[in-house]
């Protein structure tokens, strides 16, 4: 099977090639590890299938150097290397030109578009319909478009997925999905093997949207590829196990075949072709390709995505923990906030009394409770032990001490248990807001904490605010 997937590939590959000559400095530049994916290289293929093009060439400069950097998708069974250095020179004359236009050249008709710093071109073979050449410089300047605009992709990119530049799980689906579709006309679900099942992260534009999200049923030929059970099947009319009714009925049956990340499965994608559309030769050396493709960059982002929640996450109560709190207090763009500090009272008692782990019950009970009596848009913590704090965007100093109250008399009027013995829990807290207690967010936690000290201090079980600034 291994054999079979790989000479396709290779075979397949070979009637075409990809050439990014850049620059050893520029490569990183704009097309690094973090942009590759972003670069239109299947555009490229399908521009030129589209077109029953013999080429399509892309020329930029970098814009760190100013260095040449191409990118280029040729069928070398038809054109000499010789046809295809002179069309290389001709684009890069017109990206420095700024020339747009369509001309006779060796091998075919030429068209092509170029400005600042970029220039594009398609080469259509003699005897080509005139009347295409409408559509072909149409798609040359979404081509333009896209190559313009990709430095900026790239930077945001980058910028967002701090010290890595990232993709989501869901980006790379999502990518997949449309690439195989855009490929193969084909309707596209990818699925992501996870602790909970085979959850559904990518589906194409053209497949019922509301898969999004949902788990493929356990015994479905999606579940059972991407669970490694079973190595790809060529499915049935419904490899989901009908987890949401499907919109669509299909007449053909579904390829399914595993995503697979060296040698983990991290998923499984089913590919329903067209009626009457069979997968085979270059287009499925072309699923293949890209399905080996997005494989390891879903198990990267996997991992990424694990690694950033344990960071940031309680294990015992599943709350952010002080990082996750930090990084929340940042997220919004905002001046106005409150900050509720709280901690539980007395439960250095209940530790010595009912023991660790009944201590670490209770504290996952006010977690959950916490959690309910707070907003979506608020974020519930543990800072510490046994110390909690709730972070309130665009919320004033009396609705946080309203919220406090509320979650105080919840817990004292909700019982709890340890093995069937009744355990009365308190919690004080305080409250400092931006702007009524400080002009500055930073100054919350430590105004809040004074006022929790206060709230100690003064009996427990109580509510206390932080001194309003006087105007
Ligand atoms: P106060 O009302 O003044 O807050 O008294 P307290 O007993 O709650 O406060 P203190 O800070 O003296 O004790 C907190 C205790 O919480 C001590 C520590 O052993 C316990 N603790 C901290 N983290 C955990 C945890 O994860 N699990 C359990 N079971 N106990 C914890
Ligand atoms: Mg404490
Ligand atoms: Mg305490």
């Amino acid at each position: 099977m291994i054999g079979f997937v790989l000479g396709l590939v290779v075979g397949g590959a070979a009637a075409w090639i990809v050439v990014r000559p850049r620059g050893a400095g520029a490569a990183t530049a704009t097309g690094g590890a973090a942009g590759a994916h972003l670069l239109p290289d299947p555009a490229l293929r399908w521009l030129m299938r589209a077109h029953g093009a013999l080429g399509v060439w892309i020329a930029e400069r970098d814009p760190d150097d100013g260095g040449p950097v191409a990118e280029r998708v040729v069928d070398v069974e038809r054109l000499e290397v010789a046809q295809i250095a002179a069309i290389n020179r001709r684009v890069e004359h017109a990206r420095d030109q700024a020339q747009s236009g369509a001309e006779r050249v060796d091998g075919g008709t030429l068209v092509y578009r170029g400005a600042n710093d970029v220039g594009v071109a398609l080469l259509l073979p003699d005897g080509a319909d005139p009347a295409a050449l409408a559509a072909v410089e149409a798609d040359l300047q979404h081509l333009f478009e896209g190559v313009r605009r990709r430095p900026q992709i790239v930077a945001l990119a980058q910028a967002s997925g701090q010290g890595g530049a990232l993709e989501s799980l869901e980006s790379v689906a999502l990518r997949l999905a449309y690439q195989l579709e855009r490929a193969t006309g084909a309707d596209v679900v990818v699925g992501a093997e996870e602790p909970g099942g085979t959850r559904i992260v990518g589906v194409s534009a053209g497949a019922d949207q509301r898969l999004r999200g949902t788990y493929a049923a356990p015994e479905s030929d999606l579940a059972r590829v991407a669970g490694g059970h079973v190595a790809q099947t060529s499915a049935v009319a419904d490899p989901l196990g009908g987890v949401v009714a499907d919109r669509r009925r299909r007449a053909t049956r579904a390829l399914v075949l595993p995503l697979e990340a060296g040698r983990r499965i991290v998923g499984a994608v089913a590919i329903w072709p067209r009626e009457g559309v069979e997968l085979v030769g270059p287009q499925l050396a072309e699923v293949l390709e890209a399905v080996a493709n997005a494989a390891p960059r879903m198990s990267e982002a996997q991992e990424a995505d694990a690694r950033q929640a344990n960071a940031l996450t309680d294990p015992l109560t599943s709350l952010p923990n002080r990082r996750g709190l930090e990084i929340a207090t940042r997220r919004f763009d905002v001046q106005d906030a409150a900050l509720i500090a709280c901690d539980v009272d007395n439960f250095k008692v209940l530790n010595d009394t009912l023991g660790h782990a009944a201590g670490d019950a209770a504290l996952a009970h006010f977690a959950r409770l916490l959690r309910e009596q707070v907003r979506g848009t608020d974020t519930a913590a543990r800072t510490g032990g046994e110390e909690f704090a709730v972070w309130l965007p665009n919320t004033s100093l009396d609705v946080a001490r309203q919220v406090a109250e509320r979650i105080r008399i919840k817990l004292g009027t909700t019982s709890w248990d340890w093995q069937g013995r009744r355990w009365p829990l308190s919690a004080s807290f305080g409250v400092a807001s931006c702007p009524e207690t400080s002009r500055h967010r930073d100054n919350l936690p430590a105004q809040a904490d004074a006022a929790l000290y206060v709230a100690k201090s003064t009996g427990r079980n109580r509510v206390e605010a932080a001194a309003r600034l006087q105007s």
